[in-house]
C-alpha cells in the first residue's frame, strides 16, 4: 500500500482488495438469492464497471448472463442538448430480469438516464446493483436494489475507476490526498555498487537524511548495544538480520528525524516485507516513497571492488570472497524482488553504475530531479 500520484494528483489507500471482495460476495448472494428461478441478465455499465463485473459473475454461482454496454452522449439538436444512449445492447430484453452493474453512483445523473434509457425495453424487472455509492451526494428519487458500499463524498480512483483515464488498473481503491513533501529516495544496488559513496553525495545536493540500515548496526556493534549483539552474527556471515529487528531499528531512525525534507534509504528495504512495512509507514505520515534508484554494476567488478574495500575498511564481511559471494546470493534471491516491487508501482529507475564518481552522481541526480 502506498501514495499513488495519477497526472498531477496524489491518491492513497482507501479500500483494500479484500474488503471489495467480501462486497462483492455479498452482492452475488443477494441477488442470486432474489433471482431464484431464473436467468437474470447482468449489464455491466463500461468503463468504470468491467472489473467489479468479472469479479461479481464469478461469485455468482447460479446460471446468469452478462453483458456490456457504453452510455455514449453525443449532441442532440440545440433544443435538445446533449443526449445519452447507450451502446452495445443487441439482445432482447422483453420479459427478462435485467440488473445493472454500476461501480459508482454519486449524483445519480447516469442512473437516471439508465432508467430513462430502459423504460421502454420492455423487461420483466429492472434492478439496480453497484459497488459503490455515495449518498451524501445522490440526489435523485430512484430505487438502487443493491449497494456494496456505501462511502462519502470522496474522489476515487482504482478498481475500474479512473482518474483522467488513469489508474483503473489498481487492485484497491484510492483516494485524493495531498501532495507528499518529502523526496524519499531508496539507493538500491548490489553490495559494492557504490550505494554509500553517492549517498554521500546526494544527501548533501539534496538537503536529505542518509540513513543507512549496515552504518546504524555496524555503530549499534561498535557500541555493543543489545541491538549490535543481535545484528552482528548474522552480519558476521554476510546474511540478512531478520525483518521484525531491521524495520523497528529503521522506523527509529526516521522517528529521529522529525523535520527532514526527505531520506536516502541505502541497504533498506532488502526484502519484499521490509518494503511493504515501509511504504505503510511512509503512507500513515502521508508520505511515499518517490523512487528507487539502483546501481546497476556487473557481479565480477564487483568482487573485486570489495575486496580491494575489505583491505582498508576492516569489514569482516569485504574480505572473504565466499562471504561476498553469500551477499550476492542473499541480494539475488531476496533483494532483487524489490526490483519488480517498485516497478509495479512504476517507481523503479536502472542507472549505469559503471564509471567515474562524478559521472555517476549525474546520472542518479537526472532521475532524483524528476521527483
Ligand atoms: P551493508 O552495509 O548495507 O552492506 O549491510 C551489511 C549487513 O548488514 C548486511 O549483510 C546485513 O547483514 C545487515 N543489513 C543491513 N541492512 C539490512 C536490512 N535492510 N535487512 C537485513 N539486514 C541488513
Amino acid at each position: 500500500m502506498s501514495i499513488i500520484k495519477l497526472h498531477d494528483k496524489y491518491f492513497k489507500t482507501y479500500l483494500s482488495e479484500a474488503k471489495i471482495a467480501t462486497a462483492i460476495k455479498s452482492l452475488a448472494k443477494q441477488i442470486e438469492s432474489d433471482c431464484k428461478n431464473e436467468i437474470p441478465l447482468f449489464i455491466g455499465i463500461l468503463n468504470g464497471s468491467f472489473m467489479f463485473a468479472a469479479d461479481f459473475i464469478r461469485q455468482y454461482k447460479s446460471d446468469c448472463e452478462i453483458s456490456f454496454v457504453k452510455l455514449a452522449s453525443y449532441q442532440g439538436t440545440s433544443s435538445t442538448g446533449e443526449i445519452k444512449q447507450l451502446v452495445g445492447i443487441n439482445e432482447n430484453l422483453e420479459g427478462r430480469t435485467v440488473v445493472i452493474l454500476e461501480d459508482i453512483i454519486d449524483t445519480g445523473n447516469t442512473l437516471q438516464e439508465i432508467y430513462a434509457i430502459f423504460k421502454d425495453k420492455k423487461v420483466k424487472q429492472l434492478k439496480i446493483a453497484t459497488l459503490f455509492f455515495k449518498p451524501d451526494v445522490f440526489k435523485k428519487e430512484l430505487p438502487i436494489d443493491y449497494v456494496g458500499i456505501s462511502i462519502p463524498d470522496k474522489f476515487i480512483v482504482g478498481y475500474g475507476l479512473d482518474y483522467n483515464g488513469l489508474g483503473r488498473n489498481y487492485k484497491s481503491i484510492y483516494q485524493l490526498t495531498t501532495q507528499p513533501k518529502m523526496k524519499n529516495i531508496v539507493l538500491f544496488g548490489p553490495p559494492g555498487a557504490g550505494k554509500g559513496t553517492q549517498a554521500e553525495l546526494l544527501k548533501n545536493k539534496y538537503n536529505l537524511i542518509h540513513i543507512s540500515t549496515g552504518d546504524v548496526f555496524r555503530y549499534n556493534i561498535k557500541n555493543k548495544t543489545k541491538l549490535g549483539m543481535l545484528a552482528k552474527s548474522y552480519m558476521d556471515k554476510g546474511d540478512l538480520v531478520p525483518d521484525e529487528v531491521t524495520i523497528d531499528m529503521l522506523k527509529t531512525e526516521v522517528g529521529k528525524n522529525k523535520d527532514a525534507k526527505g531520506f536516502i534509504f541505502d541497504g533498506f528495504p532488502r526484502t519484499q516485507s521490509q518494503a511493504i512495512a515501509l511504504d505503510k509507514f511512509l503512507e500513515e505520515k502521508g508520505e511515499t516513497i518517490s523512487g528507487m534508484v539502483a546501481l546497476e554494476v556487473p557481479e565480477n567488478l564487483l568482487v573485486e571492488r570489495l575486496l580491494e574495500r575489505g583491505k582498508t575498511s576492516g569489514r569482516p564481511d569485504d574480505q572473504d570472497e565466499n562471504k561476498i559471494r553469500n551477499r550476492f546470493n542473499e541480494y539475488n534471491t531476496k533483494t532483487a524482488v524489490l526490483k519488480e516491487f517498485y516497478q509495479n508501482q512504476n517507481k523503479y529507475f536502472g542507472v549505469n553504475g559503471v564509471g567515474s564518481i562524478e559521472e555517476i552522481t549525474q546520472r542518479l541526480s537526472e532521475v532524483i530531479d524528476t521527483f
